[in-house]
């Protein structure tokens, strides 16, 4: 059923409904590399969350599909509408609603960008933890893909910090689940079964945050290895040692050296450590307190040297501030390079080198490059394929899934599932647990109006 037949029906303003050609073409696709751009019919942007309700009751009543965008930053082709659908943009709610200093919560409206929230919180000396790559990405969106990123070896994920959330149900219903609290015993928790959800659920229309304080010091220590195993088994040394590092990264070293090619970055690293490091562990450590900052650093320094490091960069503020936005803006530079998919696995942290090596093997089996960087705390491991051949590249994609989940990991830590890995998760995934979730669409959904297609 066509968008355009519910329009006449709605009692939003002229200026929240789109057609035609005053669709911006970025409604169309959001940053993944390879899932095709599809203009939808219609695009809404309701203010509020009775809007919502409206424009899905009548959507669920006449079987127009609607699918939810926040920033368009996603990964995984979720957001991308349907040709006769709706896009249901949450722009315009945008707003801060409260930050409750007493509580430590914040909550706001989907709409809210990670930048925008941060700017919020600074005055009140707090902040919202959770740190995936890309400032420009909203909440909702956050919330949708249970979106992660580097701080989560000491945050956890966005689930973690949602206590509570508004979601209007694709029939219509307003509901609330959780609140300004942190135990929560009443039935399911409806709200964790929404986040992660990738908009196919509900539509979150309000989300309350745990936020925590914002830590005044901060330092950044590179260290370059030989090889990648080292990198993983000074890992658990450091958590061990309670040092609770608010990022602990890897790069390997083509990652590193198209980055800091690409980016200009010279960190005066002398020739032959270059050439001999194949992998980086990035280490940032925060405290309220300089002295315990500078002894928490000394004693990573002592751990990361004892496991091998080739040498050890504790680097000014700026050098720190630019080898992090190297490493999130390591996506770009693939981007721009021409990947042809994204890899997104999570397995055991000390499973990655192991996995790393599988990897290699495969590649070289498919003629293919693979590079990448990660989250060497929590086991995610982001590679960037290279393979032109659409069916090499997909022989090779499942291999490497399926060589990921072998290890006892998963498809996805964090990007979702949208379009992009829909195929692998149909071939790869235990069927049982596939029709259940089937189910709880169909318990959340009947007529299958939001987001459909996606993860399944
Ligand atoms: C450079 C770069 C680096 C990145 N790094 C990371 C990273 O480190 N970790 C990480 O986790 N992600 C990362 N991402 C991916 C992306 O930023 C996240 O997936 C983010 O959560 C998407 O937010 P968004 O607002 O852009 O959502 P969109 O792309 O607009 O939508 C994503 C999904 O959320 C749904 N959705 C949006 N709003 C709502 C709502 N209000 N209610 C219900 N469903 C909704 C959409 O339908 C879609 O399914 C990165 C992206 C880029 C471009």
């Amino acid at each position: 059923m066509s968008a355009a037949l519910l329009l006449d029906r709605l009692t939003l303003d002229a200026d929240q409904i789109l057609t035609g050609d005053a669709i911006n073409e970025d409604y169309s696709h959001d940053e993944c590399v390879n899932v095709a751009a599809v203009m939808p019919a219609v695009v809404l942007t309701p203010r509020s969350a009775e809007e919502v309700s409206q424009i899905l009751t009548l959507a669920n009543e006449l079987g127009v599909a609607v699918t939810c965008r926040g920033a368009g930053t996603g990964l995984s082709g979720a957001a991308i509408p349907d040709t006769d659908g709706i896009l249901l943009s949450l722009e315009r709610m945008a707003a801060v609603i409260e930050i409750d200093e007493a509580n430590h919560v914040a909550v706001v409206q989907p709409g809210v960008t990670l930048g925008e929230l941060d700017e919020a919180l600074a005055p009140y000396g707090l902040v919202y933890p959770i740190l995936p790559g890309e400032e420009s990405a909203s909440l909702g969106g956050n919330v949708a893909t249970n979106a992660g990123g580097m701080r989560a070896v000491k945050y956890g994920v966005t689930r973690h910090q949602v206590l509570g959330m508004e979601a209007v149900l694709p029939t219509g219903e307003i509901i609330r689940s959780g609140g300004k609290y942190v135990k929560f015993t009443t039935g399911y928790d409806l709200g964790q079964l929404i986040i992660g959800s990738e908009g196919t659920l509900a539509v979150v229309t309000e989300v309350t945050l745990k936020v925590v304080p914002r830590l005044a010091h901060k330092a950044t220590l590179l260290a370059p290895f030989a090889t990648l195993a080292e990198v993983t088994e000074a890992v658990p040394t450091i958590l061990h040692a309670g040092l609770v590092p608010l990022m602990l990264e890897y790069v390997d070293a083509m990652a590193m050296s198209a980055t800091s090619e690409s980016l200009g970055l010279d960190l005066g690293m002398p020739a032959e450590i270059k050439e001999g490091a194949l992998a980086y562990l990035l280490v940032v450590l925060e405290s309220s307190d300089d002295d315990r900052l500078q002894a928490d650093l000394e004693r990573a320094g002592s751990i990361v040297g004892e496991a091998g490091a080739m040498d050890i960069y504790v680097l000014p503020a700026a050098a720190g501030a630019q080898v992090l936005e190297a490493r999130e803006k390591a996506f770009w530079v693939a981007k721009e390079h021409g990947a042809n998919d994204i890899i997104d696995v999570v397995v055991p942290r000390a499973s990655i080198p192991e996995y790393l090596d599988t990897v290699g093997g495969l590649a070289a089996e498919h003629e293919a490059w693979v590079a990448g960087a990660g989250h060497a705390g929590d086991g995610n491991v982001h590679l960037s394929v290279f393979q032109g051949d659409a069916e090499k590249c997909s022989a090779l994609m499942t291999a490497i899934l399926a060589a990921g989940m072998e290890l006892g990991g998963t498809i996805s830590a964090e990007h979702g599932i949208g379009l992009a890995k829909r195929d692998y998760v149909r071939a790869l995934e235990d069927p049982a647990k596939l029709a259940l979730m089937r189910r709880i669409k169909q318990a959340f959904d009947p007529n299958g109006i939001l987001n459909p297609g996606k993860i399944f």
